[in-house]
This record gives structure tokens, sequence and C-alpha cells, in this order.
């Protein structure tokens, strides 16, 4: 059962971190002054933050499925920058993303084996829900900034960089610098 796995291997957890805890204090607020916004793709556990050099206390991580722009990430960025203190934004998406051209029909058909009520689905556009980006991912990260920079939520004032994540290799490539925007 997996559930009895994860809170077991939780209590270890804790035991251990007890320890360490006594020798250091990691506070709420991002060390480094940085909120990342990234995709929640498995492979990104243990891979995103040790590949950029970010330790636990340095930066926001909010993450969802395809890296797209929702009511929440802007909520999320906003929290971070107006109350916790964030000076700088990356978008960072990744190549092989499983949500880049998600299909709205399957989705629809499983949602409706799963009983989900067929009104709700009629009333709502969910291929525009689940919002993919296509192809381009170099596309799909300019996109994403500029939907950032053009959000009236959120300031000008700080910098808002673009980077393309490989899940593999674990390379980082930069897209937009966002020093040079403004
Ligand atoms: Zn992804």
């Amino acid at each position: 059962m997996l559930l009895r796995e994860i809170l077991e291997a939780n209590r270890d957890f804790v035991q251990k971190l007890e320890r360490e805890i006594e020798e250091r204090e990691i506070g709420k607020l991002p060390a480094k002054k940085l909120a990342i916004f990234s995709c929640m793709d498995t492979r990104l556990v243990e891979m995103l933050e040790p590949a950029l050099g970010l330790k636990r206390g340095e930066a926001k991580v909010i993450k969802n499925a395809g890296t797209v722009v929702t009511d929440d990430v802007i909520r999320s960025l906003a929290v971070a920058i107006y109350l916790l203190g964030v000076e700088e934004v990356m978008v960072i998406a990744h190549l092989d993303c499983g949500v880049a051209q998600p299909d709205a029909g399957a989705m629809r058909q499983r949602m409706l084996a799963r009983g989900v009520d067929p009104q709700v689905l009629e009333s709502m556009e969910l291929k525009s829900w689940l919002k993919g980006f296509g192809p381009d991912y170099y596309r799909h990260v300019r996109e994403v900034v500029d939907e950032l920079l053009d959000n009236p939520l959120l300031p000008k004032d700080i910098p808002y960089h673009g980077l393309l994540f490989c899940p593999d290799t674990g390379h980082l490539e930069l897209v937009v610098n966002g020093y040079e925007q403004g």
C-alpha cells in the first residue's frame, strides 16, 4: 500500500531531520529572493533544484501541469513577490513535456467514464482549460514570460527570466534574459 509506505518513509525522515535541524535554522522567506515556475513532471523531482544549485530555504517553487499560466499561478507569484520577498522570477519549462499537446478528446472520454457530469463538461471549453502549448518549447517559454509581464497584478520592476530544462541531461538553456527586458 503506497500510503503506508510513504508514512513509514516519513517517520524515518523526521527522525533523521530532527538531528539536522538543531544545527541550522531554515526560514520560510526565500534566501535568494527567487521564485521558480515550472512543471509537475516526475523527472524534475530531486532533479531541478540540484541542477540549479539551489538548496532548501532558497527559493519559492510553483509547479503545475505544463508550466502554463493560470489564475493560481498569478496568485502564488503575487504572494511570493508582495508578501514573501521575491525579487526575481524564473519560468523553467522542460523538454518532452507530457502536457505539450494534451488529448482533450481522450480526457473528455475518461472523465465521463469516471462519473464526471456531462453537463459540467458541456458548459466548459475543455481544450482551452487543458491549455497545451504545441511543439515549440522556445515559443512556449517566451509566451509564458510575456503573460507574466502583461499581467496587471504583477510588478514590472523585477526581472522575469525564461529557461528550458532537459529532464534527461539536466541542462538548462537560457531563452529570455529578464535583465535585458524593459
Ligand atoms: Zn511537463
